[in-house]
């Protein structure tokens, strides 16, 4: 089992909730996504380890998930259909180039000290976050300067 997947089996484990197969399965499946995967995405991979996870367990694991802080649904590609990220260690941080939709991800956001200063001031418990830069990705803004906005 991998490092970061066994972490998150932790979690599942502490906060009460079965480690079920169709759960386990949906975790394995979002590890080995790199972490981006719409719903749809989801539920077909998971169907293509096992034909006879339903349609409602895998949605019913993402709620579950989501609730835990272990992914979040996220807008990238689709108004419609969420593509869900998972928060390794708790956080996930990528600039989407507004241009062309690549997507950038990176690991460091500096926000633990703003996170704490959060639970200080507003009196609540932080378990994750998501954090989305738009912009022009390096390929973008080399054209964007080339040809001159107009
Ligand atoms: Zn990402
Ligand atoms: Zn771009
Ligand atoms: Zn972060």
């Amino acid at each position: 089992m991998p490092e970061l997947l066994s972490q998150r089996v932790i979690r599942l484990r502490e906060g009460g909730h079965k480690l079920t197969h169709a759960r386990l399965t949906v975790l394995d499946v979002l590890e080995k996504s790199d972490g981006h995967l719409t719903s749809t995405e989801l539920l077909e991979k998971v169907n293509t380890v096992d034909p006879t996870i339903g349609r409602a367990s895998v949605f019913r694991a993402l709620d579950l998930f989501t609730r835990l802080s272990l992914v979040r649904p996220t807008y990238i590609d689709s108004s419609v259909t969420p593509t869900y990220v998972l928060l390794p260690d708790g956080h996930h941080h990528h600039v989407i180039c507004t241009n062309c939709g690549r997507v950038i991800e990176f690991p460091d956001c500096g926000l633990t000290v703003l996170a704490g200063e959060l639970e200080t001031r507003l009196g609540v418990k932080i378990n994750g976050h998501l954090l989305e830069f738009y912009g022009l990705c390096e390929d973008c803004a080399a054209l964007s300067i080339e040809t001159g906005d107009d």
